[in-house]
């Protein structure tokens, strides 16, 4: 099936916000064999989605737009497409006494514009709204299947992956469809993985195996047709071994989730705590640790302790390690060392990681840029360190520090294989 997106807003023309809409859907048509020909960004005017509309009819068997659902005179996507397909637009029963309660609960006025969030058109499909109030809407025409989903991406992607991707499921009738899975690497460099995939890589046609690289870890994607999803996990399951065999030791889970997501849960089931010790990252581990609901349970906490004055105040190191005439200095094994040793007695937590390193762009007591150790300490056991060496900017060198301590903290909690 051939799909072409319509991102509706003025502001995404301006250059204000950034289509991110067009990068998830595009994303996630791909893993069920949804081919994305065209994407197309219009602003908020009636004649020139009618064209952008037009267009894409001639093209597509699937429009998905975004925006221009909601309550304001420039949201016009659903007048726009019932006047295209000539039907009224009606009200949704369960959105309006969603939103009639709604503004009740907060003792707000109701204006009537906002009962256009739960207008659809006739004889469509109603993709709810879980995460806001702006109903979405799925209906075939003439051999075209159009959906419209609201533009804020809190609302658009679970009504995508709940409702939306469903119906399109259900319409994609004569075509086997296409299931996905993740597999999650860290500590292994894009290339590196390629490159001990690469037969695999070429020689399977089903499932195929794509990776993709984010800064400081990389995904592999299998893709298979089959008639449902079992069949098509059975077909993943003996390239996953495969996989396994040559690369298992960095793989870090089979779904969808991040390095920081599998510590903490790790952490959590084990009952044991956490806190960090960051120079050079400035804090972006602690950030990637918060960013997970509940992590208090496992998180106690961090130090920023970027000068030498916190490392010894608040962390112990001793300053003749710091300062000491030809001695290892802040970026040093033994500064890692005592940095992750001195919080774990201090914050009382089971593991204590610290990391040190030279962010740039200058080099520092002579170390050179992207130089960076780190320490793992866990009660009761050895503390161990591990240095690397990282290219690129400032801000990805911090990134990939980060990602790396998670990386380590990973390993020594056991969590391969
Ligand atoms: P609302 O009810 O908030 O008005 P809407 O469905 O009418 O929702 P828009 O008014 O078009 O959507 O956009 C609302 C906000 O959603 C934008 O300000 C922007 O933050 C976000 N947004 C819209 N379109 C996109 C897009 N294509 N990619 C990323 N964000 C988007």
């Amino acid at each position: 099936m051939k799909a072409e997106l319509i991102a509706v807003g003025t502001e995404l023309l301006l250059g204000q916000i950034v289509n991110s809409n067009a990068q998830y859907l595009s994303g996630e048509c791909a893993t069920i064999g949804v081919d994305v020909y065209f994407q197309t960004v219009v602003g908020d005017n009636p004649e020139r989605l009618v064209q952008a509309l037009a267009i894409a009819e001639s093209r597509a068997d699937l429009i998905i737009c975004t925006g221009g659902l909601g309550p304001t005179q420039d949201d016009l996507t659903k007048d726009v497409l019932a006047e295209r397909l000539n039907r009224k637009l009606v009200v949704d029963r369960p959105a309006m006494d969603k939103m009639t309660s709604f503004f009740k609960v907060r003792k707000m006025e109701m204006v009537a514009s906002n009962a256009r969030q739960a207008m659809t058109l006739e004889g469509s499909v109603t993709l709810v709204n879980d995460t806001g109030l702006a109903v979405g809407t799925a209906v075939s025409q003439e051999g075209k299947h159009y959906i419209l989903l609201p533009g804020p991406p809190k609302e658009m992607k679970p009504m995508f992956r709940d409702y939306a991707l469903p119906w399109i499921r259900s319409i994609m009738t004569d075509e086997v469809p296409l299931f996905s899975k993740m597999l999650k690497f860290a500590g292994i460099g894009e290339s590196n993985l390629e490159h001990a995939l690469l037969d695999l890589i070429h020689e399977q046609t089903d499932p195929t195996i794509a990776p993709y690289a984010k800064e400081g870890e990389v995904t592999i994607r299998l893709t298979s047709r089959a008639k449902t999803e079992s069949e098509a996990f059975a077909k993943m399951e003996q390239v996953e071994e495969m996989i396994q065999q040559r690369v298992g030791e960095y793989l870090y889970a089979k779904e969808d989730v991040t390095m920081e997501q599998v510590i903490y849960t790790t952490l959590k089931q084990e009952g044991k705590t956490l806190a960090v010790a960051e120079s050079c990252s400035g804090g972006l581990l602690s950030d990637l640790l918060t960013a997970i609901p509940g992590s208090s349970a496992v998180f106690r906490g961090g130090v920023v302790s970027y000068s030498n004055e916190l490392k010894k105040v608040f962390l112990g190191v001793p300053a003749e390690l710091l300062e000491g005439e030809g001695a290892p200095g802040a970026v040093s094994r033994e500064t890692a060392r005592a940095m992750a040793e001195g919080l774990l007695a201090r914050a009382g937590t089971d593991y204590a990681v610290s990391i040190t390193g030279v962010a740039g762009p200058e080099p520092s007591e002579g170390k050179p840029v992207g130089l960076v150790y780190f320490g793992i300490a866990c009660r009761g056991q050895d503390t161990e360190v591990m240095e690397a060496r990282y290219n690129g900017s400032r801000e990805t060198i911090k990134l990939k520090t980060a990602k790396a301590a998670l990386y380590h903290l990973w390993r020594r909690l056991g969590t391969s294989h």
